[in-house]
Parts: structure tokens; C-alpha cells; sequence
């Protein structure tokens, strides 16, 4: 019991809390019985604590391992004006820094050290004199490249637990993923780590997808409905960015552009205003929000859909910190798909990327509770629909939609599979648009066969169809759509196909595009 009091008075004395929070206290107790531990909690959910009140128990000098150079200098601020003894080593002090802040350590002035990856070799002079007494590492799933966030200097930090096998580790992270979990403990080499677990469930948030058709319309309907107050726009692009802030600010709003584009201080005073109530929407990067600690954040769009579950997760988890009713919404675009794509095929570990986006189109393209797939995506399982997601308040209506599937599909083939979704949609509807004049396609014979089906009805039955894999999208070929065996069963057994009732977005002229 004495350690339990002690541990409730340095929570109260260090950190001003009468109470933990859930997990805290057993991994702050695995931590002291010299126990190495897994946290995956979400952001928000205290992870910091889980070891910087163990530095101020523990004999020697806790190292804490984080990747992010430029959140450092602020978390050991706060700690220094906590009255916690913390500094950080990195590539841009002078060296004679290094030698101020390692006599430091040497005489026990300082508890915590923070020190990126990479820099971790400037610490010889300290391993050779002073006790470490708990290693903690902070986004462990940045030793991953099944985490969506690689960082390659993490992945010498196996050697820690060689070099230290006594002293206890604890690794961090708000995502993870089972296999990315799997990769951290075998990578650090702490097999037996005791795994904490919170749940990732933020029953606040509502969580609605939508058509990304005519997406600044209905971004203007939704803020009609939150008058003053704050949210975030993400978008995929500064200029993105730019554009959606410059059309709110026209139609009145009290919106911002955020992005690494803008200068530090810019970056700074945007952070600010937001977080003062200053301003109400930041229209930004993923690069906004890391960091931010505002509770009251009422609402989050996606203007594009996100590359992974993890970002999209972080990103609607800074809405609805304070517990209250929360709104997410995300616009899904098959036109994103493609560039996502893209992008992904670019990137070394091009596999892992996919699959992860293909996760993140089958979260948008949902049938049933999206919160049941979300939460499932981190291991967890959620046993009754959740009532608060768009699936759940509007459970799709299914049709016999097989004369439709028919149309499409021997469309496709009509025009040789040689043409991408828009037109195959404009030759449906018989468009006279110059694509369809200049190649002859009003002589197809599947040319006007369905003009009675809007646009956007035409543009997610396909979506359904490519779902139900009767339609495949040639992404190295112009994204021309091309037939399946699986087609040639609806087109020549008459084989049924369920579709699902469109979402209605209020369809006008300009939706003929997907933007
Ligand atoms: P994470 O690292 O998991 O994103 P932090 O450690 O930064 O989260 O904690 C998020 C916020 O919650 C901080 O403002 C922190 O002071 C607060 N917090 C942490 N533990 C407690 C607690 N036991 N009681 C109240 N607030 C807490
Ligand atoms: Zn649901």
C-alpha cells in the first residue's frame, strides 16, 4: 500500500491529478516491478505519464526515445515548468551543450532525457556513467513498416534491451495494428512485454461518410448547422488547403489555411487562434493537429479520403476530447482512390501502403456499423452496432438491381474496356459531350440506354459493382474499367445482383465531374 500512496502523491504533487486514468496506474505499476510493457492508447488517453511519473520514482535517468524533434523542446518545457527535470539531446546543440546537459545527468539533475533515434550515439558518455534506470519509447510503431509512419533509425533500437537487459522498456503508441504490434515487441527484442490495450472506442464521435460529389455544398449545409464552433477540413493538399479556406472565408466563415507550406510563426499563431476561439476552421495538411491539445473541437471533415485507418482515425480522434457529441464526415471520391493509389505505388514499401488504403476504401464503402470495422481495424471488437454512425441511423435498402448491373456491364465491354468510369457514365446517359463525339460512342449500342439514373446514382453503382468485384479498375491502364468472369454470369445467365439505394446529395450540374 505504501507504494500505492506514494504513487498518488507524486501524481498530485508532479502533475496536479487526484486520479489515473484507466491503465495507468497498472502500467505505471509493471513499469516499477522492472517489467517491460506495451501501450497502445489512444492520443489524449495519458500515455506520458505511464513513464514520466516512474522517472521520478526510479533510481537513474529514464531515456526517452521519440521521433519527433520538434515536439520535444515542448514536452520538456512543460516538464521543466512541472518542476520535473528533463532535457533533450539532439544533432542541432553544440557540443558543448551536450557536455552542460551530460554533467547534468551525471549529478542526478535531470530525470528525463529526450533524445531522437538517430542522435541516441551522442549518449555514450552517459551509458559509461550513469544508471538508466527505464528506457521509454515514444511512437513505437515507428519501428514498423507495417506502421503507417516507417521511420528507419528505429529500427537499431533493438540493441537496447542487448545492452540493457535488466532495465525495463516500455514502448508507446496511439496505432497500432496486431501484426505492427507483433513487429514492435519481436523488433525491441521485450518478447514477454505486458500489453496494454485501451480501447480506442470514442462513442462521442458520430461517424458519417458521404458521396464526394458537390463537397463544398455540402461542407456549407453541415456548417450551417455548427455555428461557432471549431473544427477542422483536412484535405490531401496545400492548395487543397488553400481553396477550400478561401471559399469559406467568401461565404463568410471564420476559416483558415494550414500547411507546411507556411512559416513557422505563421504555423505557430494559427495554433494559437484556433486554440483561443480565435478562429473556428482550419482548413489543413495532416501536418495540423500533432500536438494540439484542444479539447472543445466539435467536428472533423475529411475533404479527401485518408491514405490509411490510422491517419483517419488520429485525425477525427481530435474532435470530442471533452467527452461531448462529436461530428466526423468523410468524403469518399473515386478520384481520390486513384491518386491515393498512385501515390502509394511510389512509395518503397508500396505493398504494405495498398493494402492499407484498400482497408481504408472498404471503411468508406461500409454496409453495416462503420465503428464495428473501424475498431476491428485495432483489434477490437465491438459486440452490438453502435447506433451513432450513418450505417446504423440509415441501414441501406437493398433492390434487385440486376437490369442495372447488365446496362453497365455490357457497356464496359461495348466500349472494349477501354475507357475509365466517366465515360462509361456519360455513354450510359448519352451524353454529347466532345469525349463521346470526337471517339463516335453515341454509335454504341449501349449509348442513352439509362439517362433516367442520375449521375452520381451511376457513379456509386459502379463503385458497388467494382466492390462486388463484377468491374475492375485497370490502374496501370488509364483507371479504364474492364469486366470480370464474374460479370459474364449477370450478363449471360442473368445471374441476380443486389444493389443498394444510392445516398442522395442533392445532384446539380455540377456534379457531372467527380472532383
Ligand atoms: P498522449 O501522450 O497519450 O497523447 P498525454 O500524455 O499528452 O496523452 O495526455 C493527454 C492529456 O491528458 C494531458 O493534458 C495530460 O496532462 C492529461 N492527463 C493525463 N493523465 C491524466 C490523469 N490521470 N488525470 C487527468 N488528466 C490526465
Ligand atoms: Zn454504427
Amino acid at each position: 500500500m505504501v507504494k500505492n500512496e506514494q504513487l498518488y502523491s507524486t501524481l498530485k504533487t508532479y502533475f496536479g491529478y487526484d486520479r489515473f486514468r484507466p491503465l495507468q496506474e497498472e502500467i505505471i505499476t509493471n513499469v516499477l516491478d522492472g517489467h517491460d510493457s506495451l501501450v497502445i492508447m489512444p492520443t489524449g488517453g495519458g500515455k506520458s505519464i505511464c513513464y514520466q511519473l516512474p522517472a521520478l520514482m526510479l533510481t537513474g535517468i529514464t531515456l526517452v526515445i521519440s521521433p519527433l524533434i520538434a515536439l520535444m523542446k515542448d514536452q520538456v518545457d512543460g516538464l521543466n515548468t512541472n518542476g520535473i527535470n528533463a532535457a533533450f539531446i539532439n544533432s542541432s546543440q553544440s557540443e558543448a551543450e551536450h557536455h552542460t546537459i551530460f554533467d547534468k545527468v551525471k549529478s542526478n539533475e535531470i530525470k528525463l532525457l529526450y533524445v531522437a533515434p538517430e542522435s541516441l550515439s551522442y549518449l555514450e558518455p552517459v551509458f559509461s556513467t550513469t544508471k538508466v534506470g527505464l528506457i521509454a519509447i515514444d511512437e513505437a510503431h515507428c519501428i514498423s513498416s507495417w506502421g503507417h509512419d516507417f521511420r528507419p533509425a528505429y529500427q537499431q533500437l533493438g540493441f537496447l534491451k542487448n545492452r540493457f537487459p535488466e532495465i525495463p522498456i516500455i514502448a508507446l503508441t496511439a496505432t497500432a495494428d496486431k501484426a505492427t504490434r507483433d513487429d514492435i515487441v519481436n523488433q525491441l527484442s521485450i518478447p514477454n512485454a505486458k500489453k496494454y490495450i485501451s480501447s480506442f472506442d470514442r462513442s462521442n464521435l458520430n461517424l458519417t461518410v458521404k458521396p464526394g460529389v458537390d463537397r463544398m455544398q455540402q461542407i456549407t449545409s453541415f456548417l450551417a448547422g455548427h455555428e461557432s464552433e471549431s473544427g477542422i477540413i483536412y484535405c490531401l493538399s496545400r492548395k487543397g488547403t488553400e481553396m477550400v479556406a478561401n471559399k469559406l472565408i467568401k461565404e463568410g466563415f471564420n476559416a483558415i489555411a494550414y500547411h507546411a507550406g507556411l512559416g513557422h510563426e505563421e504555423r505557430a499563431t494559427i495554433q494559437d487562434q484556433f486554440i483561443n476561439d480565435e478562429i473556428e476552421i482550419i482548413c489543413a495538411t495532416i501536418a495540423f493537429g500533432m500536438g494540439i491539445d484542444k479539447s472543445n473541437i466539435r467536428w472533423v471533415i475529411h475533404y479527401n479520403l485518408p491514405k490509411n485507418m490510422e491517419g483517419y482515425y488520429q485525425e477525427i480522434g481530435r474532435a470530442g476530447r471533452d467527452g461531448l457529441p462529436s461530428e466526423t464526415l468523410l468524403f469518399h471520391s473515386y478520384a481520390d482512390v486513384v491518386q491515393l493509389r498512385q501515390f502509394a505505388e511510389k512509395n518503397s514499401n508500396s505493398e504494405v501502403q495498398l493494402a492499407k488504403l484498400e482497408r481504408m476504401k472498404q471503411y468508406a464503402d461500409a454496409l453495416s456499423c462503420r465503428r464495428k470495422i473501424l475498431l476491428s481495424y485495432f483489434g477490437e471488437y465491438l459486440e452490438k452496432d453502435c447506433g451513432n454512425c450513418d450505417v446504423c441511423k440509415n441501414p441501406p435498402t437493398f433492390f434487385n438491381g440486376t437490369i442495372i448491373a447488365q446496362k453497365a456491364l455490357s457497356c464496359i465491354t461495348r466500349l472494349k474496356e477501354q475507357e475509365p468510369i466517366g465515360t462509361v457514365i456519360d455513354v450510359l446517359r448519352g451524353s454529347k459531350n466532345n469525349t463521346i463525339l470526337s471517339k463516335g460512342y453515341e454509335h454504341v449500342k449501349t449509348y442513352g440506354i439509362a439517362p433516367e439514373i442520375s449521375w452520381t446514382h451511376w457513379q456509386q453503382y459502379l463503385i458497388q459493382l467494382i466492390n462486388m468485384g463484377y468491374v475492375e479498375i485497370a490502374f496501370h491502364e488509364k483507371n479504364n474499367l474492364k469486366v470480370t468472369n464474374l460479370a459474364k454470369e449477370v450478363l449471360f445467365k442473368g445471374t441476380h445482383v443486389r444493389l443498394t439505394q444510392p445516398t442522395d446529395v442533392k445532384p446539380t450540374e455540377s456534379t457531372k465531374q467527380p472532383s
